[in-house]
């Protein structure tokens, strides 16, 4: 395996930028976002599974600085009564742009309109790809999950996305409510991304 000291994240979320870089720290010196490479670039989401559209950013990236190694994710919130939507357009699931409050409304909509006629099943999980082409283009890819059920009410007001209303079963308590640090030490992010090291035999 190579040593790769440069390694770009193929998006400008913040949020995973700062986890990502804490845990392949030990992987990678510095991990750039993509604007600090200087990159601008809208790379359309067609794949059908998490693992796909990680690939698709990843690769699309390696594109534009194939000396880099380069680090993509892809994430969503499945619901298996609701026949795993929203999944792939979780970001997405109410229109375009991205509104968090229109999704988790719309969610919140479809499961109670769902319980007019079948019983309650609030079971969801949050799934993530992590993506990784080395710097020689090799390709690998880690899935982590965590599972929690769909409350009615919103509860804390850390976080992002489906947060306030998924409850995560082993923290008892939304991922809006729980600590970074909290969220880290169970989300499906830092799984797929220590299933990553696993597979890289980190
Ligand atoms: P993407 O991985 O950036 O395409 O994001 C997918 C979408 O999934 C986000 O816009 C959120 O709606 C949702 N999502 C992914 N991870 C999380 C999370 O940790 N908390 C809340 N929502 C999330």
């Amino acid at each position: 395996m190579t040593t790769d000291t440069r390694c770009v994240l193929a998006s400008n979320n913040a949020h995973k930028l700062a986890e990502i870089r804490e845990i392949l720290a030990d992987r990678f010196e510095h991990i750039y976002s993509l604007k600090e490479m200087g990159i601008s670039v809208e790379i359309e989401e067609t794949g059908s599974t998490f693992a796909e559209n990680a690939l698709i950013k990843a690769r699309r990236i390696r594109e534009l600085l194939p000396d880099c190694a380069v680090v993509a994710d892809d994430s969503g919130l499945c619901v298996p009564c609701l026949g795993g939507a929203p999944g792939v357009y979780s970001a997405r699931y109410a229109g375009e742009p991205c509104d968090d409050n229109a999704n988790n409304a719309l969610l919140l909509r479809n499961l109670r309109e769902r319980e007019k006629t079948h019983p309650r099943d609030r079971r969801a999980y949050f799934v993530s790809n992590v993506a990784l082409i080395d710097a020689d283009g090799n390709e690998t890819v880690g899935e982590g999950r965590v599972e929690g059920e769909i409350i009615d009410e919103y509860r804390g007001d850390g976080g992002f996305g489906y947060d306030p209303i998924f409850l995560c079963s082993a923290l008892n308590k939304t991922f809006a409510q729980a600590s970074s640090a909290e969220k880290n030490s169970v989300s499906h992010r830092a799984r797929a991304l220590s299933d990553l090291k696993r597979k890289l035999g980190l």
